[in-house]
């Protein structure tokens, strides 16, 4: 059997086939779940930026009204002080006070920003920036993170995002460029700017937990989901596995018991239904294969064929039932005499016949003898003593079974008429020493 037949068979039993179904089940459930929690976590991703950009988005809008406005004016107090990076020479008017006395200060769109954010990050922690590689103000120098982003821009990116842990959160963090417009220059032109050039970067940073509960919601969601799937195909397989079973145990019955009739065919066509022993036609099959095997490794054989004396008379007298007895007791004799490695088969009627396995003429002969005297001695149930005449033949390495049997039943028949109940031998018999 090679290695894939007995990786077959294994896999056909059903309960092999089953848990190799349950497991590729439950991986293709493992690998689904994977796979529609990384897409909600894109998604996740993806819905933060554009929250992140509609953000950005309010801020320009507001910046882009302040700057159209050319700036604008708001009371003085703890929240907006005058604002020192507005210098005086450029907005001579930072500070004034109306007619009824209440002190006003100038509010450009970066200190606008700047107070949006910070109102922003205390009420849902949404923070934001502006900042430039030249700021004029040093508390927009940028971090890293932004150095690299506006790095990029100059690159000509239009838009920066990453999702990273900070704080012991997760936070999305978006940069868009800032553009120099004419509304920009009186402010930014002594710094070299012209229309269009990128003068900074706009960026909020929102907490990934603002989404996350929606995301907890699909993964649980997602988690029941498949469960109930993984259940059903597991339910579904097991049925299946019962009914392969059922199926597969119904065939290995009748496997069995089409194994056990061949078996009992098998021994009816080659024992013989009296005695037990085997018949003529298993015994010629196993005489020709010894006498192969003789040839071959030169092996010596004896052959011994007896028959019953007078047995018709034994039938005749004590009946027929009697008769079998008595056959089936030389049998029973001659088992208990004989090798394991002899075979001893009832050749038909009354005759039987003993291949003595590796043995010469000679020992053949001192068998028939025993065998003879056995019988001879022997108390059947009947009243009067039953004898053998035994034919004894060597095998000679050019024999046939047919050739052999030949000289057996020669001798044998040499036996009768010499008066039965005697041993006769058809051999070579000086060399073997007879
Ligand atoms: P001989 O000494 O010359 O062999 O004489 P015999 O009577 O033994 O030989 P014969 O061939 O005349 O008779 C053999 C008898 O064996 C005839 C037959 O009824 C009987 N016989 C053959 N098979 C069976 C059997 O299975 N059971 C019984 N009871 N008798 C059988
Ligand atoms: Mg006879
Ligand atoms: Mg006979």
């Amino acid at each position: 059997m090679t290695r894939n037949d007995t990786l077959s068979r294994i896999l056909v039993q059903p309960g092999n086939y089953s848990m190799v179904l349950a497991a590729a089940w439950t991986m293709v459930i493992v690998i689904s779940i994977l796979v529609a929690i990384s897409s909600q976590k894109r998604e996740m991703t993806s819905i933060a930026k554009n929250v992140a950009r509609a953000y950005i988005d309010k801020d320009l809008l507001f910046r882009e009204w302040v700057a159209l406005h050319g700036g604008i004016y708001v009371p003085i107090n703890d929240m907006t002080p005058p604002n020192p990076n507005i210098p005086r020479a450029i907005v001579p008017e930072r500070d004034v006070t109306t007619p009824a006395g209440q002190n006003l200060t100038f509010v450009n769109p970066s200190y606008l920003t700047r107070q949006l954010y910070d109102l922003a990050q205390r009420e849902n922690h949404v923070s934001g920036r502006i900042t430039s590689l030249k700021p004029l103000n040093p508390s927009n120098q940028p971090d890293p993170w932004e150095t690299a982003a506006l790095q990029a821009f100059e690159r000509g990116e239009q838009e920066h995002a990453t999702v990273a842990m900070e704080g012991g959160q997760h936070s999305i963090r978006l940069m868009r460029p800032l553009l120099t417009t004419e509304n920009c220059l009186p402010c930014h032109r002594h710094q070299g700017y012209k229309v269009g050039d990128i003068r900074g970067g706009i960026s909020v940073k929102l907490p990934m937990d603002l989404f996350e509960s929606s995301l907890h919601k699909q993964t649980g969601l997602i988690w029941s989901g498949h469960g109930i799937m993984w259940v059903l195909g597991l339910t579904g397989i097991y049925s299946g596995y019962r009914g392969l079973k059922r199926r597969t145990d119904e065939r290995d019955r009748a496997e069995e018991e089409l194994q056990r009739v061949n078996t009992l065919l098998e021994s009816q066509a080659t024992t013989d239904y009296l005695t037990g022993i085997i018949n003529r036609r298993k015994f010629i099959e196993l005489l020709e294969q010894e006498i192969r095997e003789a040839k071959r490794y030169t092996m010596p054989l004896a052959l011994i064929f007896f028959d019953i004396d007078h047995f018709k008379a034994v039938n005749d007298t004590f009946g027929h039932e009697s008769g079998d007895r008595v056959l089936s007791e030389v049998a029973t004799l001659v088992n208990a005499v004989i090798r394991e490695t002899d075979i001893f088969a009832r050749f038909g009627g009354e005759e039987f016949i003993i291949l003595v396995h590796n043995n010469d003429v000679k020992t053949g002969r001192d068998l028939a003898e025993k065998i003879r005297n056995i019988i001879e001695h022997h108390e059947f149930p009947i009243e009067r003593s039953v004898t053998c005449s035994f034919g004894v033949a060597q095998f000679y390495p050019d024999d046939t079974a047919e050739l052999l049997i030949g000289r057996a039943d020669e001798a044998m028949y040499a036996a009768k008429q010499s008066g039965r109940n005697r041993v006769e031998t058809r051999c070579d018999c000086h060399s073997a020493g007879l």
